[in-house]
């Protein structure tokens, strides 16, 4: 049977290598003939997995001395409303930059906590752009952005600079590309989207920013608790930990962000420049924002969408379809997706505008 291309745009693709290993544990863990599934969180063996899986965060990212890794359960939207109960002081205020639906629950979440103030939007024109240039109150306890638009397909290429702290979520696109961790309060990702399977969440925090809200706030979720518990307040989510660690080690031998990066632009350099080239199809959102981890596009006659589609069901290509909100196309290329899947979907859509007399 030929091989599924899968641009899924979460959960995600992952490497075969760690699939089979994950697979592997999940039957008889590190020799023990118990499954992974079935050791208490706190023997030597998983602890161990947890502690290779922070190690790893750090050294992938160059996190500094002075910030907390955490792997905490509830996915990205859990941390809406977590982050705005450590950082939103009695009385204070807060910036979102709204560039999508995952900033808009972001936005509506930190609501419930306290007084937020959007300082930049680009829903005036669909989310097709990142706002740039916009002011931001020296007064506010934080500035909260979504690096990467997963659903709308764009992405800061630079961040905003400011002095007030940064709080980013980076679900889609964190270890697509080296970034400078000492710039950011508090970053975090759900697994699913670029690190492993859903389950877990990554937090990286600065410690010294925590505790000066004045909030009493519920033990799960107060990132000084977690991190007292080194990640194990509760019971945490051992299989996502797990193969989030198989990931990242996978990553490490790839070597790193910044070679994860040049594979990630060669292939969006590939769609991109297809999508552009080829009479049959058009990009939606503004080029210098263009996602390297999520490309979407459009068909310029709707008229000939059954007969598209009928070609990536035969090419068997998976997860193509844009989000049910926004329509059209999205090809979402994590770190794990070869390039050869990327030059498989060029040639259907040359193919396609072929039939076609293009
Ligand atoms: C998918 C996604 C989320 C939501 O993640 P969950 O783990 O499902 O809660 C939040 N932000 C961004 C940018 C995403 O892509």
């Amino acid at each position: 049977m030929s091989k599924v291309h899968n641009f899924s745009a979460g959960p995600c693709i992952l490497p075969d290598s760690v699939l089979k290993q994950a697979g592997a544990a999940a039957l008889n863990f590190d020799g023990l003939d118990l499954s992974l599934l079935e050791i208490s969180h706190r023997s030597r063996n998983f602890v161990a997995v947890m502690e290779k899986a922070r190690r790893l965060v750090k050294e992938l990212l160059g996190v500094p001395d002075g910030y907390s890794v955490l792997f905490l359960q509830g996915g990205a939207s859990t941390q809406f409303i977590t982050l705005p109960h450590n950082f939103l002081k009695e009385g204070g205020k807060a910036a979102y930059v709204s560039t999508g639906t995952w900033a808009k629950n972001a936005i509506k979440e930190g609501g419930l906590v306290g007084e937020i103030d959007v300082v930049a939007s680009s829903e005036d024109k669909n989310f097709t752009y990142i706002p740039k240039g916009f002011q931001i109150p020296p007064d506010v306890d934080y500035l909260h952005f979504t690096s990467n638009n997963t659903i709308y397909g764009t992405e800061f290429h630079e961040f905003p600079e400011t002095d007030v702290p940064i709080i980013c979520d980076m679900s889609s696109d964190i270890f697509s590309r080296p970034i400078d961790v000492s710039k950011f309060t508090m970053i975090y990702a759900g697994a699913q989207k670029n690190m492993g399977p859903a389950g877990a969440t990554l937090v990286i925090v600065r410690e010294d920013a925590l505790g000066h809200t004045g909030r009493n706030i519920p033990s799960m979720l107060d990132y000084q608790a977690h991190i007292k518990k080194e990640s194990m307040f509760n019971t945490p989510p051992v299989f996502s930990v797990y193969v989030s660690m198989l990931t990242l080690s996978w990553l490490k031998e790839f070597g790193g962000v910044s070679e994860i990066e040049k594979a990630n632009k060669a292939k969006a350099e590939l769609l991109y420049n297809e999508i552009d080239n080829n009479p049959m199809f058009r990009g939606v959102v503004a080029e210098e924002d263009r996602s390297i981890m999520n490309a979407t596009f459009v068909l310029n006659d709707s008229a000939n969408e059954e007969e598209f589609n009928q070609m990536l069901a035969d090419g068997r290509i998976n997860g193509l379809k844009g989000h049910r909100s926004v329509g059209g196309y999205r090809a979402s290329m994590y770190n794990a997706l070869p390039l050869e899947s990327v030059q498989f979907l060029v040639d259907i859509m040359q193919a396609f505008a072929g039939k076609h007399g293009n």
